[in-house]
């Protein structure tokens, strides 16, 4: 009898193991928090959240919190990712803009979920991981890393049919809503640099509609269009 765990064990690979903790994730954190979209669920099932983390945050890689990535910053809460994703309403055609790369998480999401994802990163150190993590994973090919301020987005790629903002900002970059395409839509949360609401919008008649969803935590956008850089977020700063 006791050689029957051991065998178990044996069985379980830390591959099954993972798969089996994104399940859970999936099950509890997003569809028991009302997570409709079976597209963004099952993108969250595909990406390995995992190798988006330093080795000493894997076995909390599929927990209900955001983690460490390095620099300050920080990898969204599963919930976060997958709120702001379905905000989005991908149907697979679209041409998305991320601002934040951070881990490159996020990023792999919304590769699974529309058709060419451009991220850009402030913080040259994170973005150049981030590609080469994503080029490591394979399969991402429709995922570009861009390296710069992503307040002023990437007017040569404009317009985007979906832009994605995943770090706090004092109000929506001007920029941005002009590289929106009409119809498109945009998440950003926007507010003070300890707390925002997460602001959902769509581009009618050139102008941009919003509704505020939520409260949320992010850190700091820091740029051009966003918070200044100096001891909240800057380069330098913590
Ligand atoms: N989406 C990421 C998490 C982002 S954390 C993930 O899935 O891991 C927010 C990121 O925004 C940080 O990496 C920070 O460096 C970056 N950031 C802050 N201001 C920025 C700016 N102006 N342009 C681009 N990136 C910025």
């Amino acid at each position: 009898m006791s050689q029957i765990p051991h065998l178990n064990e044996k069985e379980v690979t830390p591959r099954d193991a993972r798969r089996e903790k994104r399940e859970q994730m999936v099950g509890r954190q997003l569809r028991g928090r009302k997570i409709r979209s079976e597209r963004v669920l099952e993108a969250m099932l595909s990406v390995p959240r995992h190798e988006f983390v330093a080795e000493e945050f894997c076995a909390r890689a599929y927990d209900d919190a955001p983690l460490p990535i390095g620099d300050g910053q920080t990898i969204s809460q599963p919930y976060m990712v997958a709120s702001m994703s379905e905000a989005l309403e991908l149907t697979g055609t679209e041409r998305v803009l991320e601002v934040g790369t951070g881990s490159g998480y996020q990023a792999a999401v919304l590769g699974h979920l529309a058709r060419e994802v451009y991220t850009i990163e402030s913080r040259t150190r994170l973005a150049l991981e981030a590609r080469e993590r994503l080029a490591r994973l394979g399969g991402y090919d429709n995922v570009h890393v861009h390296a710069g301020d992503g307040t002023l987005g990437l007017p040569e790629l404009a317009p985007f049919d979906a832009i994605l903002v995943a770090a706090g900002a004092p109000e929506i970059p001007p920029p941005l809503v002009a590289q929106l395409a009409e119809g498109g839509r945009i998440v950003v949360p926007v507010g003070a640099a300890n707390e925002q609401q997460l602001v959902c919008g769509r581009k009618v008649g050139g102008e941009l509609r919003s509704v505020a969803l939520y409260y949320c935590r992010f850190v700091p956008l820091v740029g051009r269009h966003g918070w200044p850089a100096g001891p909240l977020g800057a380069p330098g700063g913590k």
